[in-house]
């Protein structure tokens, strides 16, 4: 049996999840193995509802009375417990924040190899893998062996594929926790106060880095941003600066972004930057110099100080907008 992880919101699996859920099933295929998934949380029935079509057979829902909200150690303890239970063949996660940590906390439980970021399995005694380095600018063939193989998915890199599956049975499990599992627990949830839209949503987005020069140099930005209907970013030198807030910084430490249009200003295309933006469509670099590496990666390229250019560029929408 293959296991898979599904992180949900209120009972809604994430994205990352079904493209979790899409790599184990091709697992669960080339081994003729059955597709089983755990849920934590009462909402255990309306995920079932949701990836029935995904070919998973059963959801192994979790709870506990002291297990309310996200706590690592105990998910994973969880986890840990329905392996030694089930003893599937390979443990699938999504590759996300959450699903890293919980798989890491249940690799050091059980005492096995886990390996992240996969985006290609080929099954067997000991797995084949293909996996993303360094957020995705090198791919890595590994080899992983154990009883249980324990991976995650590289998150946005598998589109997530429902097939012709029926519906998934609920099946209850309590785990069996000590204190220390649930020493790291959610207390408190802060919802960012940023308006506008998201930067990993947004269809069009413009962003400024240590070029822009100053903070205020960002309120042309911001004008071609509303007047593009985009979101803004920003590179990390600018959040280093104080410049701009790290909910938007764009790359490898920052949000991935998928644009059609991605407006770099003032911004070099270090390798950390473009991880963050490599799923963009089309890039239009603004960058005096001609040499600079984003130029390299851009479809088009304005070789011109960002001063003069995003004004300019603000004056002519406005007049198309009139
Ligand atoms: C572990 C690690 C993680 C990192 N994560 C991230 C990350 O998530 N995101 C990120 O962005 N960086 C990240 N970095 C930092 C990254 O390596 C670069 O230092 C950073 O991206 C540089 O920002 P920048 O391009 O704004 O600045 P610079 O590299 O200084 O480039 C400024 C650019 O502006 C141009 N310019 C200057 N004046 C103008 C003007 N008037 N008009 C037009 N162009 C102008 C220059 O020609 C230059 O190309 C990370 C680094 C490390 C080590």
């Amino acid at each position: 049996m293959i296991l898979t992880l599904i992180e949900h919101e209120a009972g809604l699996p994430e994205d990352t999840s079904l493209e979790a859920l899409t790599l184990a099933r091709d697992v669960a295929e080339q081994s003729g193995a059955p597709l089983e998934t755990v849920v934590f949380g009462d909402e255990g029935g309306a995920v079932a509802d949701e990836i029935g079509a995904y070919g998973v057979g059963a959801v192994h829902a979790v709870s506990h009375p002291e297990l309310d909200t996200y706590a690592p150690g105990a998910w994973a303890e969880s986890i840990a417990q329905l392996v030694d239970e089930l003893a599937p063949e390979a443990v699938v996660v999504p590759g996300s924040a959450r699903g890293h940590e919980v798989l890491a906390h249940a690799a050091a439980k059980l005492d096995l190899a886990m390996a992240a970021n996969c985006i290609e399995v080929e099954t067997g005694d000991s797995y084949e893998l293909t996996r993303q380095r360094w957020g995705g600018t090198l791919l890595e063939h590994a080899r992983l062996s154990g009883e249980t193989k324990l991976l995650s998915a590289a998150p946005n890199e598998i589109s997530a594929e429902p097939a012709d599956g029926g519906e998934a049975a609920v099946q209850a499990f309590e785990p069996d926790l000590a204190e220390s599992d649930l020493r790291v627990q959610i207390t408190r949830v802060e919802e960012s106060d940023e308006e506008g839209i998201p930067l990993g949503e947004a269809r069009t987005v413009v962003s400024g880095g240590r070029g822009v020069g100053s903070p205020e140099g960002f309120d042309k930005l911001e004008e071609l941003a509303d007047l593009l209907d985009a979101a803004i970013g920003s590179s990390r030198a600018a959040v280093n600066e104080g410049w701009r807030s790290h909910d938007d910084q764009i790359g490898q430490t920052g949000t991935k972004i998928s644009p059609r249009l991605y407006m770099p200003c003032g911004i070099s295309g270090a390798v950390q930057h473009m991880v963050g933006c490599k799923g963009a469509e089309n890039i239009m670099a603004v960058n005096t110099d001609p040499e600079a590496a984003i130029i390299q990666k851009a479809e088009y390229a304005v070789i011109a100080d960002l001063h003069e250019v995003v004004p300019e560029l603000n004056d002519r929408l406005r007049g198309i907008d009139a």
